[in-house]
């Protein structure tokens, strides 16, 4: 028991194995389990055990800046492995930044499903969570394509301040592991140990509603490049709820207008009415670097630029870096061997994607469109996120032509980012008129 007590690495199978078989009274297991808000396999339970028998070391407080998804996986695997956290959320609740909208989880990227994945790191699903495998894609001449999969190729989930939403599941989870929140406390990077903070310089911006509607299941996305400039559109509904939305890459000065013909496209497809809507805008942040870290800072989630930059998709990386960051301080190992490990070649593939997604323009989307569903839109996409040879010697290339020369606001210093399209005077980021005297990030 002992050696279990004090097992190095605690994510480790055999050591929950043995756990299992170990002569712990079965009682006292599942106390530990109730406390620390574990499920039965959770990889976390030798640390509950680790933290129960031993006196809690002095003077290991954990600060975090910023309770998003990545600050507050962070924050639950450090608080159930024993560690004082405090968590500084500059907003007065947690998913102030959102509106109640319909996000993806994306399941392409890397070979483990969500669900898995959530498991091994020891969240619980105790938010609204529901697989995605079927949708239509539209390309620019609004030409339908049938896509489905065998395997769910993500998994909605929604965010903001309400019941159900990621962020309200993710902030019970801290809080019944025992971490401490404190709203309205903005802090700087330099005062926490993990930078959690979300998108600091706009390197994709996205205008979306939500809206209560009598549209039956849907899930639309629009790849038009005089539309969604760089990106996409969408239109999400799921039990009555509808979330519509915009992202661009480019020309952000213009968002409105875009959002705007995008909608009229939509509603080309299918009218549909949108009543007490609520509006907001927010912004996405993609960087490469070598490090993570600025001393023994660890940046996580998009304050570090985590990201898939192919469709601007962040809360599985927000996730995983909050997980290794959290490994990293319980472990001892380097925060920066964890994260490329897990999603570094991902990151750096998404970026090829991207310039080849740009590069094709509608023609090249058109394509994509039709391939999507010739076959399991899952395999397909995942298929994008295969590490090539040519994919490697493109790399550099892309690196080069894009790379940005002027000052940007990324957080870590030495990084790699994107050259800017425009100077842009961004719109009130957040929710529109919830939050009137609400600062943006
Ligand atoms: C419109 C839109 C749609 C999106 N859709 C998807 C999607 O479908 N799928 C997907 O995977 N990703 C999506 N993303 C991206 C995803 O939302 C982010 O990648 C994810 O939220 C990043 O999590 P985070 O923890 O890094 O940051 P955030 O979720 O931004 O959390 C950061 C938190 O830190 C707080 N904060 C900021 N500064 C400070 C400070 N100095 N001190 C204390 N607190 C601070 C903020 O108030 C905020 O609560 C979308 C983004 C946008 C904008």
């Amino acid at each position: 028991m002992a050696a279990l007590l004090w097992c190095s690495d605690p994510h480790v199978e055999d050591c929950v194995a043995v756990l299992r078989s170990s002569r712990l009274a079965l009682k006292k297991k599942r106390g530990m389990l109730k406390r620390y808000n574990l499920i039965p396999d959770d990889p976390l339970f030798p640390i509950a055990v680790r933290k129960t028998l031993m006196p809690k070391k002095q003077g290991s407080t954990i600060k975090i800046a910023g309770a998003g998804p990545s600050g507050l996986t962070s924050a639950i695997c450090l608080a159930k492995a024993g560690y004082a956290v405090e968590v500084f959320e500059a907003r007065r609740e947690v998913g102030g930044r959102f509106i109640g909208d319909f996000q993806v989880i994306e399941n392409m990227s890397m070979d483990e499903d969500v669900l898995k994945m959530l498991k091994r790191i020891g969240l619980s699903n105790n938010f609204f969570i529901r697989p995605v495998s079927q949708g239509l894609f539209y390309d620019h001449r609004l030409r339908p394509q049938e896509v489905k999969s065998r395997r769910p190729f993500g998994y909605f989930i929604r965010r903001g301040t309400q019941g159900d939403t990621l962020d309200r599941g993710l902030l019970d989870q801290a809080l019944a592991a025992g971490a401490t929140i404190h709203y309205k406390a903005r802090i700087k990077p330099e005062e926490a140990d993990i930078v959690a903070s979300g998108p600091s310089s706009p390197d994709g911006l996205a205008k979306q509603i939500t809206f209560t509607t009598s549209l039956p299941e849907t899930v639309w996305v629009l790849f038009d490049m005089d539309i969604s400039p760089g990106a996409y559109s969408y239109l999400f509904v799921l039990d009555g709820q509808a979330t519509f939305g915009c992202a661009i890459t480019q020309d952000f000065d213009h968002i409105n207008d875009y959002f705007d013909r995008a909608l009229k496209r939509f509603q080309k497809i299918a009218f549909f009415p949108i009543d007490e809507e609520k509006t907001g805008y927010s912004f996405m942040n993609f960087s490469l670097k070598p490090s993570a870290k600025i001393d023994h800072r660890l940046f996580v989630g998009e304050a570090g630029g985590f990201q898939d930059y192919l469709f601007g998709l962040g809360i599985r990386y927000a996730l995983t870096t909050g997980f290794v960051a959290a490994e990293s301080i319980i472990t001892k190992r380097n925060y920066d061997h964890l994260w490329k490990e897990a999603i570094g070649t991902a990151q750096e593939t998404s970026l090829i994607n991207r310039f080849l997604y740009e590069r094709g323009g509608n023609r090249g989307l058109s394509e994509f469109v039709r391939r999507a569903g010739l076959g399991d839109v899952q395999d397909y996409l995942s298929g994008w996120y295969a590490w090539r040879l040519w994919k490697r010697l493109m790399l550099p290339l892309i690196k080069w032509s894009w790379r940005e020369k002027k000052r940007c606001f990324h957080s870590l210093p030495d990084h790699w980012c994107r050259k800017k399209i425009t100077a842009a005077s961004l719109p009130q980021l957040g929710p529109v008129e919830q939050n009137p005297g609400e600062s943006s990030e």
